[in-house]
């Protein structure tokens, strides 16, 4: 089912999306943005099979999508429409010898666009895989491998360690940032089996790939808070490892599977810890968490509400 609400950025209240496009139909009397744009966010696309960025995010998410009505604030969907506009944008390279850009590519399992597949000029013959990424300076921090040193406070002038003056941190001692390559890979686990998903892909049809890197622009970067997070640059070039094949596609199969389980017996499995980002994604990031709560009280199964004419 399509977005059915909008969440009025201003006050917070609802209104059906349908009346909020209608003429005259802001219920402020001011629109909070244009009208194509107000569209746009409210756009879902029916879900047919998993697609390679489906990493991350379990079958009860979509299937809740599809078969509820729900609400989002048409403010959370700023970047994703600002990333579509600009992959577009990009994609003009398209016309340029070598590089192949927004090309769907598809085996027997599954479809997919890769942002970029440019000529490797260290490698000839060989093909970097790109996806660009606007993302939060959080996640990028995560797909960089920053982490506080506890072993490296930052002393101030008095030879004394610093403290943190605001925020939850308040009182704890500063530190400087050293970078983890382990914990980086598995804070891009979900950026990582997307595009090694695309490079087999790719490879079928005889696009050798040397190296796979995400481009991310963090959409916050030049911000108090982004720097603060050791994120100092607005674009950043994360290299992607490379997976083993069949850990790849055992993984995407098997994501298949669980949503095919789930449309057929209206009973998605819970999202697992990592698809729930460890319980942050439940408490505001899911816009079907109230579906999700009900569906818990009733032992997993969905049941739709009833219509009565
Ligand atoms: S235009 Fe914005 S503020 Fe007005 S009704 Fe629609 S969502 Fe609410
Ligand atoms: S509320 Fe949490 S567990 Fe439920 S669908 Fe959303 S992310 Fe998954």
């Amino acid at each position: 089912m399509p977005v059915k609400w909008f969440i009025c950025p201003p006050d917070k209240e609802t209104i059906e999306v349908d009346k909020c496009l209608s003429q005259r139909g802001c219920r402020l009397g001011e629109r909070c943005s244009t009208i194509p744009y107000l569209r746009k966010a409210a756009q879902e696309r029916p879900w047919k099979r998993v697609t390679p960025s489906q990493a991350g995010t379990g079958p009860r998410i979509t299937y809740l999508k599809q078969v509820c009505d729900y609400a989002i604030n048409p403010y959370d969907q700023a970047f994703a429409v600002i990333g579509q506009g600009s992959h577009g944008k990009l994609s003009t390279w398209y016309l340029t010898k070598g590089f192949i850009s927004e090309e769907g590519f598809s085996d027997d399992l599954i479809k997919g666009i890769p942002d970029l597949l440019e000529p490797d000029e260290e490698e000839i013959g060989f093909h970097i895989l790109y996806d660009y990424k606007t993302s939060g300076s959080y996640k990028v921090r995560l797909a960089l491998g920053l982490t506080e040193d506890t072993d490296n406070p930052k002393i101030g002038k008095g030879g004394q360690p610093l403290k943190h003056t605001s925020g939850y941190k308040r009182g704890k001692i500063k530190y400087h940032d050293k970078i983890d390559r382990e914990y980086a890979k598995k804070n891009i686990l979900d950026w990582s089996l997307q595009l090694n998903r695309y490079r087999i892909v790719v490879e079928h049809y005889d696009f050798p790939v040397s190296r796979m890197i995400c481009q991310a622009i963090p959409r916050d970067g030049n911000t108090w808070i982004a720097t603060n997070r050791g994120i100092m640059e607005c674009v950043y070039l994360i290299k992607i490892p490379r997976l083993d094949d069949k850990y790849v596609l055992d993984f995407y199969a098997t994501l298949q599977e669980d949503h095919e389980r789930a449309f057929e017996s209206n009973v998605p499995r819970i999202c697992n810890a990592w698809e729930k980002w460890d319980g942050r994604r439940c408490k505001g990031y899911c816009p079907v968490s109230s579906y999700c709560d009900n569906m818990e009280k009733d032992g997993a199964i969905y049941k739709p509400k009833e219509i009565t004419e």
